[in-house]
C-alpha cells in the first residue's frame, strides 16, 4: 500500500481524553475513532489488526474442535426471561423495543440464545459433544467506558459454548478450551496467564481468567513468578490426546495465581516462597466458564440418554476479547514513540521509506523492491510521500510495523539501505538484494 494513497489519519498531539498507552497510540497511529462512549469507528490499520487478531482466534478454536456459526447480535427478551436473568442482568443490558412494542435487546453475551437453538435441534447424547462458537459484535452499557477499546459498550467477542452429556465430558470440553486459549494467545506474541477466577453462586473451582501482566490492567494479580516461564508454544497440543491436555493444565495451574476475587493471603504466604511472590495488575483478554446445567435446566435443552431418559446437558462458555486484545496487545508492546507490532497481529510486515520520493533513482529503487516483496507476499507500506525524513521516521515509529527498509540517495550510491527492526533488535547497512532476500526469508515465513 502506498502511504501517498493510504487512509491513515495520524495525530502529532496526544488525545487528552487517552488516559492509556494502547489508547493513545490507537487514535495517534489513526486505527480508530470515537463514535460515542465506547463506541468506535474502525479505520483500515486498525481494521487489519483486528482481522489478524480475530484470524488466530479463529484457527485455534478449529483446531481444538469447535465450529463456527453467527448468531445475532440483536436478541428477544423472551430467551432471557425464560433462562430466569433478564431482570438480574441489570443496566448494562441495552434493552430496546421494536415499532409492534417487542422487547428485544443488544446481546451481551449469547449462552441464552444458543441453550434455546440447542434445545430445539439436539434430541439424542449420541450428538454429543458440541463446541459451538461465533465471533459477533457484543453491547455492555458499562458504567465506565474508558481506556478506549480495553473497556467499550461494543465490542468483538469470540463465545464459545460447550455442551456434553455429563460433568467428565464437560470437563475434557473445558480443558480443551484451556490449552486452546495458551496457544491462542502465544501465537499473538503474548504472555497470558490462567488465574483461577471467581465463579458466582455457581460455585467449584472451574473457572480462569487469563491474564497479560500490564501497570494499566484493571484486575488486581498474585502468582507465583514461576508461571511467568511457562513455555506454551514449546510442545504441540494433540487434541485426540485427553491425558496430555489434563498433564499440561495440571502442570499450568499447579502454582498459585489468582485475581482479586479468589486471593487469599494465607494461601499466598504459604504456597509461594517470599521470593517468588509476584504481585500487580494484570488485563483480562478471555475466560473459560463451566457452569453445569444453569441454563439447560430452565430452558429445557435435554437429550434422550442411553436409556432414553431424558438429560439435561451439562454447559460450559468460554469468552475471547478479540477487540480488546488489540489494546493489549499494545499495552505489552509499546515504547514512547510508538506502537511495537509482534510479527503475527502486525497491519503489515514492512514499512519502506522513500527517503527522497520524487528522485529517479530513489523512485525507481522502491518501486523494484515494492514490486519484489508484494510478489514474495509480503504486506508493504510504502511511504512514497514527498515529506522530511523526520516526520517519516516519526509515523513508522508510531505506526510501528516490524521491518523497516530506508532506502535514500546517498546509501544507493554506495549500494546499501538500511534494514531495522521495530524493537531495534537488528539495525544494518546491507547490500539491497540481501535487504530484500532477508526479509523475503524471515518476514514472508
Ligand atoms: P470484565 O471483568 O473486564 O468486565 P467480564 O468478565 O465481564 O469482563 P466476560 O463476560 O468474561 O467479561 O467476557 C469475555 C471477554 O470479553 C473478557 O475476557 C474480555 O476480554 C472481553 N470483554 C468483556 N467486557 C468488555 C468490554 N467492556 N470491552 C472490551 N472487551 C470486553
Ligand atoms: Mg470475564
Amino acid at each position: 500500500m502506498r502511504l501517498s494513497r493510504y487512509y491513515l489519519p495520524t495525530l502529532k498531539e496526544t488525545p487528552k481524553e487517552a488516559e492509556i498507552a494502547s489508547h493513545r497510540l490507537m487514535l495517534r497511529a489513526g486505527m480508530m475513532r470515537q463514535a460515542a462512549a465506547g463506541i468506535y469507528a474502525w479505520l483500515p490499520l486498525g481494521l487489519r489488526v483486528l482481522r489478524k487478531v480475530e484470524a488466530i482466534v479463529r484457527d485455534e478454536q478449529d483446531r481444538a474442535g469447535c465450529q463456527e456459526m453467527l448468531m445475532p447480535t440483536i436478541q428477544p427478551a423472551e430467551l432471557w426471561q425464560r433462562s430466569g436473568r433478564y431482570d438480574a442482568y441489570g443496566p448494562e443490558m441495552l434493552r430496546i423495543s421494536d415499532r409492534h412494542e417487542r422487547e428485544l435487546l443488544y446481546g451481551p453475551t449469547n449462552e441464552d440464545m444458543l441453550t434455546d437453538i440447542f434445545a430445539n435441534t439436539v434430541r439424542s447424547y449420541r450428538d454429543l459433544p458440541k463446541l459451538l462458537y461465533h465471533i459477533q459484535w457484543k453491547f455492555r452499557d458499562e458504567v465506565r467506558p474508558r481506556f478506549g477499546v480495553m473497556r467499550g459498550r461494543e465490542f468483538l467477542m469470540k463465545d464459545c459454548y460447550s455442551f456434553d452429556l455429563d460433568f467428565e465430558g464437560a470437563k475434557r470440553s473445558y480443558d480443551r478450551m484451556f490449552v486452546c486459549y495458551l496457544r491462542t494467545f502465544a501465537r499473538m506474541g503474548l504472555k497470558a496467564i490462567p488465574m483461577e477466577a471467581e465463579t458466582g453462586p455457581i460455585g467449584g473451582n472451574l473457572s480462569h481468567e487469563f491474564i497479560i501482566l500490564a501497570d494499566t490492567g484493571e484486575t488486581e494479580v498474585f502468582c507465583d513468578r514461576g508461571v511467568l516461564d511457562f513455555d506454551v508454544l514449546g510442545s504441540d497440543i494433540d487434541y485426540g490426546d485427553d491425558d496430555g491436555i489434563a498433564a499440561t493444565i495440571g502442570s499450568f495451574t499447579s502454582l498459585y495465581a489468582r485475581t482479586e476475587d479468589k486471593h487469599e493471603a494465607a494461601a499466598f504466604e504459604s504456597e509461594v516462597p517470599a521470593d517468588r511472590r509476584y504481585q500487580g495488575r494484570g488485563i483480562e483478554v478471555g475466560q473459560v466458564f463451566y457452569f453445569g446445567k444453569k441454563y439447560s435446566e430452565p430452558m429445557g435443552a435435554e437429550v434422550a440418554g442411553p436409556d432414553g431418559q431424558p438429560i439435561a446437558v451439562e454447559m460450559g462458555s468460554y469468552g475471547i476479547g478479540v477487540s480488546r486484545l488489540v489494546g493489549a496487545i499494545i499495552e505489552a508492546s509499546h515504547d514512547e514513540d510508538g506502537i511495537i507490532w509482534p510479527d503475527p497481529v502486525a497491519p503489515f510486515d514492512v514499512q519502506l521509506i522513500n527517503l527522497r520520493a520524487g528522485d529517479d533513482d530513489c523512485d525507481a529503487a522502491c518501486d523494484g523492491i515494492y514490486a519484489r516483496l508484494r510478489e514474495a507476499g509480503l504486506d508493504v507500506l510504502y511511504d512514497d510521500r514527498d515529506e522530511r525524513p523526520g516526520v517519516k521516521f516519526a509515523d513508522a515509529d508510531l505506526v510501528g510495523l516490524p521491518w523497516r527498509l530506508v532506502i535514500g540517495p546517498r546509501g544507493l550510491k554506495a549500494g546499501k539501505v538500511e534494514l531495522k527492526r521495530r524493537d531495534k533488535s537488528i539495525e544494518d547497512e546491507v547490500p539491497l538484494d540481501q535487504a530484500v532476500a532477508r526479509l523475503i526469508e524471515t518476514a514472508g515465513g
